[in-house]
């Protein structure tokens, strides 16, 4: 690992609107291979670990990275809390290189890198990572997860189940027959949860701004509607589905939404807790990322308590977001608040017991 002056040495983080209080945060960085990012944790609870995906992504600068990481962490912590497990929040972010010489060196140096967490730090695939990336870390670290299970698949099978309860809820009926849909971003995660809906919606429309992407989930799915990642978010729909990146709803374009729910994969969809009150005045339905998108979680948390895949036992335990989300929801109507701001309430006042 090189020795230069890390952004944390010059930044004063703990002034950043991102920083909650994280229990550590780590700056890393290898000038052979290019790695750099930063490993943040947000809470652990006594002697469990923190869990949290990696995610390699074309930063602007190194503080967009670690803004990133922190508020990743603090999501990671809240599903965790609302998916009843004992574990804490973090998130490891790497900052995408010119190039990548050798994507198995490169990421072989993160996994060493990990093994000096000892086990507090339990890591898989986020965005800009495979499966396989995965199981070449695995190889040179054992604290990385979703080797056996497909994250994927689960994440995509809770954003299903989110999408019935807002339909239930907003239109009394929890069928995707006849409804329409945009997706935001159709990598690893936008395009299995197109999967589930594709042949009982109306219309799904679709954006990437990777366009190789956009031409495979094309011809795999050609009923799909193809349009440019800047109107994805304004198209007139029953649900808005983001699985791309933070901040996709926010204060400069939440006027433009057409939707009436906004249900999907992607980790921090809106860019503050304001916007969230906006939508709910809007009588836009969202339906909390870090409840919707929990699945993937859940089925890494079963992989590391037994050590092997049920595909039964993992299904049962990502059903459970029905009903959290189900609960959330009426808890709200109670109060007259949003059910963000009610599951907000509700994860903080369980990781706040963490510190
Ligand atoms: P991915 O890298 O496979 O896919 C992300 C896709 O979004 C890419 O194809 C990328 O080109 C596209 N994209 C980026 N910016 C875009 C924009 N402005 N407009 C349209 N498309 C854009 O990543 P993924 O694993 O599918 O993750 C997607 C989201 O879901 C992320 O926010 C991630 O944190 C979240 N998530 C993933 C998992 C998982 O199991 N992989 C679990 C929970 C949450």
């Amino acid at each position: 690992m090189g020795k230069s002056v890390t952004l944390l040495e010059i930044v004063d983080f703990t002034k950043l609107s991102e920083f909650d209080n994280h229990q550590s945060i780590t700056c890393f960085m290898d000038n052979k291979t290019g790695l750099k990012g930063f490993v943040s944790i947000h809470r652990s609870n006594k002697h469990h670990p923190a869990f949290g995906a990696t995610r390699i992504w074309n930063y602007a600068t190194e503080l967009d990275a670690l803004k990133d990481s922190l508020r990743l962490a603090r999501t990671m912590s809240y599903k965790c809390a609302l998916a009843g497990l004992k574990y804490g929040g973090a998130k490891g972010v790497l900052i995408m290189p010119k190039s990548i010489n050798n994507r198995h060196e490169f990421f072989k140096v993160y996994a060493k890198r990990i093994n000096t967490f000892s086990g507090s730090f339990i890591t898989g695939a986020d965005v800009g990572l495979s499966r396989e990336d995965v199981i070449n870390m695995k190889k040179h670290s054992k604290y990385f997860v979703g080797t056996q299970t497909d994250p994927v698949r689960f994440t995509a099978l809770g954003i299903f189940y989110a999408i019935q309860v807002s339909l239930s809820e907003t239109f009394g009926d929890e069928s995707c027959e006849g409804r329409s849909f945009a997706i935001q971003g159709v990598g690893k995660v936008g395009s299995t949860a197109l999967e589930y809906i594709y042949n009982q919606a109306s219309e799904i429309y679709i954006a990437d701004i990777n366009i190789g992407v956009v031409n495979d989930v094309k011809k795999k799915y050609p009923k799909v509607k193809v349009v440019s990642p800047k109107v994805i978010h304004s198209q007139e729909v029953d649900v808005f589905v983001p699985c791309a990146l933070s901040s996709c709803v926010n204060k400069r374009n939440i006027d433009e939404l057409k939707c009436k729910i906004i249900a999907g994969g992607a980790n921090n969809q809106l860019d503050d807790e304001k916007t969230g009150e906006k939508l709910f005045k809007r009588g836009i339905l969202y339906a909390p990322d870090f409840v919707v998108n929990s699945g993937g979680l859940i089925s890494v948390a079963d992989e590391y308590e037994h050590g092997n895949y049920r595909i039964k036992r993992v299904e049962k335990r990502v059903e459970n977001i029905k009903d959290v989300l189900k609960k959330g929801i009426e808890e709200c109507k109670k109060k007259n608040i949003s059910p963000l701001a009610q599951l907000l309430i509700k994860a903080k006042s369980i990781t706040d017991e963490y510190m």
